[in-house]
């Protein structure tokens, strides 16, 4: 939806009635608010999931909310019609100079989730947002466009994944919420899909979700995360997904439940994909079934090209037939058609490579692409095959793409709830026995909450493997970036505990890729 720019003039008629105390507060209801149109009133405020906005373009923006003034009830606490919601877009925090305005309409078949997508502001310019339903206001939004065409001006960019509820207290997004950067990246694990246990510090609210509406229940237990609700406000998101928007260590049709055929789990994948688009600020179509295309690029001005990668939906079994996924080296690991990304998103992967004239080629992916060897004993080889490791002829084809096509490729990774810096080495079986080169870099952010119980094995082993240039197991929060032309740094920033509530966050690690000079050093 294209929405022209309105003066502060054209808006004055709906803003007076309004002002600034009154965000947050019980308005009275009045026809304004509705556009003329009689809605039923709700069961209560609607705006408990917070807001949220995505998808940065030079003018443009995708804002999003979802009214449900009863999270946990059967739609949301909802009525069964569509209700109007109003939006607006301004310069300043207090609405003195709202910019755009509209309205949406919230759906009963989309758990009356809005994605607007306003067009016309400016370029590398922070707003502000707010909806109103019922005589609701929402809390207030901030976002950023992305720079213009022909800018390569400095991009700040954080990116984060794997938040299991139960497993600890965000703290990491309340300081992703207070620093300044442009853009946040999602690589995945937004949700997880288990039933409740007494493994952490609270507890999911339901059984593991195979329908929309237990998974719309299980994001609504997430999204009322105060501390979650505040990044998401405060900054633009860029989200993609891994396996447990669905299932632990899926792969296309297969699930990792023995009780799901490929048919059944094929109608829970497209019940989680609709879920996942109900709940994420993304400049997509609603999906209307399991196969749902999110992999896309975006720009920031000619500083970056943002591959964003899905490596769930097409790929190929993991290999060599562990229950665990984690085992010895086997024969299927270099099998040719084994592949993460399918071939359709292969070839338009590469070609982005080969088209972007960005200084830089940001990918954020979901599994680890640097190769690791967890035992340590280059004889006796342990590999996880969920992750490149189990696809390692495709591996070889991506860096071959880096190495012909990419000026500056940085590949950004989360899934494996552990922070790992990677040189991107060409393997010299793979490449005739040329030397071993270096073609990229690759930044694994650690989790914000979710446990890794290995974190002694990759003390041991980092050490053991020189492309490995850092490894952490004991530290969950995100990576917080700067990039210039000239380099990129990256900020490990790590949370003091995840089971207090009030913890504290400062970076453990700091690495520098410089434009020209794949690899990473420390900073
Ligand atoms: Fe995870
Ligand atoms: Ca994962």
């Amino acid at each position: 939806m294209t929405v022209p720019v309105v003066t502060r003039r054209g808006f004055l008629g709906l803003a007076a009635g309004l002002g600034v105390a009154a965000v947050g507060a019980r308005l009275t209801r009045s026809p304004l608010f509705l556009s003329g149109r009689a809605a039923p009133p709700l069961s209560g405020p609607p705006f408990t999931l917070g807001v949220a906005s995505g998808e940065p373009l030079p003018r443009g923006v995708v804002l999003w909310t979802r009214l449900a003034p009863d999270p946990q009830a059967p739609a949301g606490g909802m009525p069964g019609s569509p209700v109007p919601v109003r939006w607006e877009v301004a310069h300043d925090e207090r609405f003195g100079k709202v910019v755009a305005h509209g309205t949406a309409t919230a759906r009963p078949d989309a758990a009356h989730s809005v994605h607007v997508d306003v067009r016309g502001l400016e370029p590398s310019r922070e707003y502000f947002y707010r909806f109103r339903a019922d005589g609701e206001a929402s809390p207030v939004g901030r976002t950023r466009t992305a720079p213009a065409p022909g800018s390569d001006g400095r991009v700040r960019f954080a990116f984060a994944s794997c938040q299991d509820y139960e497993e600890g207290y965000y703290t990491a997004h309340r300081s992703l919420a207070d620093d300044d950067v442009d853009v946040v990246l999602w690589l995945g694990d937004y949700i997880y899909e288990g039933g409740p246990s007494t493994k952490g510090v609270r507890q999911h609210e339901g059984p593991e979700p195979v329908d929309v509406d237990a998974y719309r229940r299980r994001y609504a237990t997430y999204k009322t995360d105060a501390d979650l609700q505040a990044a998401q406000a405060a900054h633009p998101w860029v989200v993609t997904w891994d396996d447990h928007e669905v299932d632990n260590n899926y792969a296309a049709d297969h699930s990792q439940r023995d009780d799901q055929t490929p048919a059944d789990f094929l109608l829970r994948r497209a019940a989680a994909y609709r879920a996942w688009w109900e709940h994420q600020p993304v400049r997509l179509p609603a999906p209307t079934g399991p196969d749902y295309r999110i992999y896309r690029r975006l720009a920031l001005g000619d500083l970056a090209t943002l591959h964003v990668l899905d490596t769930r939906q097409y790929r190929t079994n993991q290999p060599c037939g562990s229950p665990v996924d984690i085992g010895a080296d086997c024969a299927e690991q270099d099998v040719p058609g084994a592949t993460l990304m399918g071939p359709e998103q292969k070839r338009w992967f590469f070609d982005g490579l080969r088209r972007s004239r960005a200084r830089w080629d940001l990918i954020a992916n979901q599994v680890m692409l640097g190769p690791v060897n967890f035992s340590g004993d280059p004889a006796n080889p342990i590999r996880n095959f969920d992750q490149w490791d189990g696809y390692r002829v495709e591996r070889g084809e991506v860096l071959h793409a880096f190495s012909r096509f990419s000026r500056n490729p940085v590949v950004v990774t989360g899934d494996i709830h552990s922070s790992w810096v990677n040189d991107l080495v060409v393997d010299p079986a793979a490449s005739g026995g040329a030397s071993p080169r270096t073609v990229g870099t690759e930044l694994v952010g650690t989790s914000i909450t979710s446990s890794f119980p290995f974190a002694g094995v990759i003390d041991a082993i980092v050490p053991t493997q020189p492309t490995i240039k850092y490894g952490d197991g004991h530290s969950h929060g995100y990576v917080r970036c700067d990039l210039t032309r000239h380099a990129l740094r990256a900020d490990f920033r790590y949370v003091s505990s995840i089971v207090e509530p009030t913890a504290s966050v400062s970076t453990g690690a700091s690495f520098v890729v410089e434009a020209g000079h794949p690899g990473a050093q420390r900073a």
